[in-house]
């Protein structure tokens, strides 16, 4: 039987041992009720994975001696490296796309605050929000057995967006596009190191975030007649692109 594995942050780790606090020894302790004498891996940020056993267990934390760590190993797949750039969209359906984006492989989520998107991120919200997206995003990397940990950034509009944008492939899903398909699009390209999607709030994009993203690069695709929720917009255009680069 393969051993449990535990998201972490590096620096847990010091000097042959770790020591985890908070969801992670929760989870350990409380929820799966692993004790000392048990076996386990940690996987931290940077894609290393480390086998310990726990050997001491308190109210807050619990230690592992640490057996052995493997350095990150470069993906075999090559795939693309994808980031999400999805403007905020109402209520929680943002948890939705940073959950099932992560498991889809996205690389990264920049999200910014769209012309049309009546959700909005005050200056002082913004380091929680932050912490709130990047644990979805660590919980779904843990669930689905990613080394890795998609980071979630901000931005605060889509030209700041756009304009930082330097990924080889840049799209942008726009429901106004007329002549030029996804299917057109992609089989135009050999497969990139790196692609970034922008895809628009509810009331989709206005004019000038178009202009801003062209301006930088960004090719206008359909993804045909049927309008999408922007929630299944980013999801569809993962699973499209994991399909044609990835082992799917
Ligand atoms: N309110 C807009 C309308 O009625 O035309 C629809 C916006 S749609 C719900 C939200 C976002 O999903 C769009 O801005 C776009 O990025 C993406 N999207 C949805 N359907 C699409 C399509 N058929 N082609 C390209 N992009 C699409």
């Amino acid at each position: 039987m393969s051993l449990r594995r535990f998201m972490i942050n590096s620096s847990c780790l010091c000097d042959g041992y770790a020591v985890l606090e908070g969801e992670v020894f929760n989870h350990i302790v409380r929820v799966l009720r692993l004790g000392p004498g048990e076996s386990l891996q940690l996987a931290d940020e940077k894609g290393a994975v480390h086998s310990g056993v726990i050997d001491q267990v308190t109210k807050k934390s619990v230690r592992i001696t640490l057996l052995s760590s493997q350095a990150a190993v470069e993906s075999h797949s090559a795939a693309p490296r994808i980031t999400i750039c999805q403007a905020l969209p109402k209520g929680d359906r943002i948890d939705l796309i940073l959950q099932k984006c992560t498991e889809l492989g996205a690389h990264d989520f920049w999200l910014f605050g769209g012309r049309r998107s009546v959700a909005k991120v005050r200056e002082e919200q913004q380091t929680a929000k932050l912490d709130r997206w990047n644990r979805i995003t660590s919980e779904a990397a843990r669930q689905c057995g990613r080394n890795d940990i998609p980071q979630v950034s901000w931005r605060p509009n889509a030209l700041d967006a756009a304009s930082a944008a330097g990924q080889q492939l840049r799209l942008i899903l726009w429901e106004d596009e007329r002549e030029k398909s996804l299917k057109q699009t992609l089989s135009a390209h050999e497969k990139p190191a790196s692609v970034i999607v922008a895809i628009g709030p509810e009331g989709g994009f206005d004019p000038l975030e178009v202009k801003h993203f062209s301006q930088n690069g960004f090719q206008p695709v359909s993804l045909g007649s049927r309008i999408l929720r922007t929630e299944t917009a980013g999801i569809a255009i993962m699973a499209v692109m994991q399909y044609i680069w990835d082992g799917m």
